[in-house]
């Protein structure tokens, strides 16, 4: 667990119920062993802003839990426009299967 992880669990349990939209979640399914896995974007922490294009983008590792033998690293890129909406995003070695 990073440092951040563990910041951002701090300020989750000090309680502010009102988290919902600032929060993108990606699944994606491995490719090469169809474990689901899932990738929570911070939107107030994750971005980092493309000031000449006047966008963002978050790149995120997510790993499988080992269960199936599988420890292929997927690496997540999304890009958002400047009000934090999807513009595009890509999964290396998986399929992106719900984005919200
Ligand atoms: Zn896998």
């Amino acid at each position: 667990m990073s440092l951040r992880d563990r910041l951002n669990k701090l300020f989750n349990a000090s309680g502010r119920p009102d988290q919902a939209g600032r929060y993108h979640i990606v699944q994606v399914r491995c490719k090469r062993c169809g474990e689901i896995l899932s990738a929570r974007i911070d939107l107030l922490n994750d971005l980092s802003p493309d000031y000449d294009a006047h966008t963002f983008h978050a790149r995120k590792l997510v790993s499988g839990s080992g269960e199936n033998r599988c420890f292929q690293v997927i690496e997540l890129e999304i890009a958002f426009d400047q009000n934090k909406r999807v513009l595009e995003q890509r999964a290396a070695g998986a399929e992106i299967v719900t984005s919200t």
